[in-house]
């Protein structure tokens, strides 16, 4: 075992600790850790305190408790079948009884001695005449202290294990280096980096959980700040792609439509960055439906008629030649070149699409993330612009904005976030918001059921593909764990052989190719599958005008932002649209969010409502941020903190640009913008 106070935490491997070596090593990889600082950087998930036991009698029933108690009776052991022995024996807290069973567990029953004082931990099963505990976890007392962490564990790499290594590795290092000055830990009330490392994983007392999180949210969110703070500066650059009049009037005859007041304001605040000598960095966030095209449209069309080109991106090939299609429709009056680039393009084709972007012949190429390779070159591309933002990390954005002469860079998304939140996960960003949808939209009817309206939700589904229209039928979670995998192509077949043999079934999954997902889309969006089951979230932005019926099981499951984005999936043509929402979920608190849904078709509102009572961790989704995910901060939940992170960042740049004064904290922030893999 290497000396961890005198070793860089962030280098230092995890199989230099006594006891893991590397085979367990591989093991530890698994779950993201790597080094030592990863290590105890791995946060416990829950506790289990054992310091507070009742008594049997005071035990809440379902709920796992500690019970201070002194066995009673010997073991004794029983053969089920093969492979299979049961270990009983008794205990009492002093006034009663409690049965405890062991499953296979050779090795703690044998430690077990009659007359020695125990705690026992787990749920409690009660009947008229006695208590009993399954497979309970026991410690003797002398030995079972306080609050123990719960870790995230693998089958193979239980919790037990890892706090055993993080125990190990704390007690290996003398002190842990502060990442922040005594000035900032002082004026932000914070406790030390040490102390509230040691106190996340073992906490000697249940306050001390409470102290230690604040500091380590700190931590995390203000690297986040101080990351995308410094992003946002080295991207405040001049470029002299200068638009040189704002031709939106002019634009605006070649659509069939008004622009609404919110798709102006956006479109002039463009224009308006795209004249200052400055290269834009600019968000559109409009709810689903509420015209972010439209937008991106008028600002190409100033854009090309001052000489220059535009490239738009979107992350599926589907959504690309949607965005061509669209675009190559409402362009057709101009003498603008518009092409399409995307993985399926013909060598060919692509060969030369590339030959007159570079020359210039084109204006306006749409694309997937094929138009950021390398050899793609442009010869005077002023403005790129992706859809659906989420989808594209900080870095493949900083990418595209290396083509050419620092072009201005717009992105659109489709969650909603509030605006204070907004402000800070995209700190690197200026944000229009599109806060109207355009006239006449038709309200969605949705309507809460539970599973034994199946029946007669099939038979309307029927109706609706008889007459020409199309249905969504998601059916699995936001976790797509390898069983709902299965359950989900299960209930495909099963639907397409006894409900639906009629019809058209595709499905959707998670674990299919770009491809494979783009082909069962294009499918979809022709007419040829009439009914789609999807396990994942159907592709935000896709628009299928003929789908009508968007049938969500197991609702509850979902968060409401992501409900209300699958929602948005129909209501897109003239024919009447439903959502319904399946759920056997009858608790107050999931009937009343499923009745949100209900009664409100405001993204932003059902947002507020999603964060407000189920946190952030839903609203976002996995990955929805496009930000490094966040290892313990919760971002609504600590809204304050992130207040206080902010102002903290600005201060430390304002003094000290470079952060040389915090090495260790550059180097974590390095850390957190290259470990994330978008
Ligand atoms: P999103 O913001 O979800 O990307 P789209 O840009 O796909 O929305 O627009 C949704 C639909 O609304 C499109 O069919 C588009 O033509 C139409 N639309 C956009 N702006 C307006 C408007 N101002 N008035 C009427 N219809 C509009
Ligand atoms: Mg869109």
């Amino acid at each position: 075992m290497i000396d961890l106070s005198k070793t860089d935490l962030n280098s230092c491997n995890i199989q230099y600790i006594k006891g893991v070596g590397e085979k367990r090593a591989q093991l530890f990889n698994k779950l993201g850790i790597y080094s030592v600082r990863d290590l105890i950087s791995f946060y416990p998930r829950k506790y289990q305190d054992w310091s507070k036991n009742v008594s049997v009698l005071d035990a809440p029933e379902g709920e796992a408790v500690a019970i201070k108690a002194t066995m009673i009776t010997p073991v004794k052991e029983s053969l089920i079948r093969k492979g299979m022995t049961l270990y009983k024996c008794n205990f009492s807290d002093g006034q009663n009884v409690i049965h405890v069973t062991l499953f296979n567990n050779k090795y703690l029953a044998k430690s077990l001695r009659t007359f020695d004082d125990y705690i026992l931990y787990g749920k409690v099963e009660k009947s008229f005449t006695s208590a009993s505990m399954t497979s309970p976890q026991i410690e003797k007392l002398d030995t079972a202290d306080g609050i123990h962490p719960i870790y995230s564990a693998t089958d193979k790499l239980n919790s037990r294990a890892i706090a055993k290594v993080v125990k190990t590795a704390l007690d290996n290092i003398d002190y842990i280096e502060d990442t922040l000055s005594e000035d900032i830990i002082k004026r932000y009330k914070l406790c030390s980096l040490d102390f509230a490392t040691r106190e996340i994983h073992f906490p000697s007392k249940q306050e001390n959980i409470e102290i230690a999180r604040r500091r380590l949210i700190f931590e995390e969110l203000l690297t986040l700040q101080l990351g995308l703070l410094k992003l946002k500066d080295k991207k405040e650059v001049k470029n002299d792609l200068v638009i040189k009049a704002d031709l939106t009037d002019e634009f605006c005859s070649l659509l069939p439509f008004e622009l609404t007041g919110a798709q102006k304001r956006a479109i002039s605040e463009c224009l308006a960055d795209m004249k200052n000598g400055k290269a834009m960095n600019r968000l559109i966030q409009g709810d689903v439906g509420s015209g972010k095209t439209a937008v991106a449209a008028a600002v190409m069309y100033s854009t090309v008629k001052s000489g220059y080109q535009c490239a738009m991106m979107a992350p599926t090939e589907i959504l690309a030649t949607q965005h061509f299609e669209s675009l190559s429709k409402l362009f057709d009056g101009t003498d603008f070149n518009i092409a399409l680039l995307t993985g399926s393009t013909k060598a060919k084709e692509k060969r030369e699409i590339k030959a007159a972007l570079m020359d210039g012949e084109i204006d306006i190429i749409i694309g997937t993330h094929a138009l950021i390779q390398n050899d793609v070159e442009f010869s005077e591309l002023a403005l790129v612009i992706t859809d659906e933002q989420h989808r594209f990390g900080v870095e493949q954005r900083a990418n595209l904005a290396m083509k050419g002469k620092n072009p201005h860079l717009m992105v659109m998304s489709a969650t909603p976030i509030p605006r204070t939140l907004g402000l800070i996960i995209y700190g690197d960003l200026d944000i229009s918001i599109l806060d109207e949808l355009p006239p006449g939209r038709q309200e969605i009817r949705t309507d809460v059921v539970t599973s034994a309206y199946h029946e007669r939700i099939y038979s309307f589904i029927k109706k609706a593909v008889d007459a020409g229209n199309q249905a969504y039928i998601v059916c699995s979670l936001v976790d797509e764990g390898e069983s709902d995998l299965i359950s989900a192509k299960e209930y495909a077949e099963e639907l397409q052989t006894k409900v639906f043999s009629q019809y058209n079934l595709g499905l959707l999954h998670g674990k299919m190719k770009a491809k494979e997902k783009d082909g069962v889309m294009s499918a979809f969006s022709r007419g040829d599958i009439q009914i789609l089951v999807s396990t994942t979230v159907v592709e935000v932005g896709v628009d299928v005008p003929n789908a009508t019926i968007m049938l969500i099981e197991n609702a509850d499951r979902f968060g409401l932002s992501a409900l209300h984005q699958l929602r948005g999936r129909v209501g897109r043509g003239k024919d009447k649209s439903y959502c319904i929402l399946v759920s056997d979920n009858d608790s107050e608190t999931s009937q009343e969010r499923l009745h949100v849904m209900k009664s409100t078709s405001n993204g932003f509102r059902i947002a507020e409502y999603d964060l407000k009572t189920r946190g952030p961790g839903d609203f976002f989704g996995k990955r929805q941020h496009g930000l490094p995910n966040l290892i313990i901060a919760d971002m609504l939940g600590d809204m304050d903190t992130l207040k206080e992170c902010q102002q903290c960042a600005k201060e430390m740049l304002r003094d000290d640009i470079r952060l040389d004064k915090y090495p260790l904290l550059c180097q974590n922030i390095n850390d957190m913008f290259r470990k994330t893999d978008y």
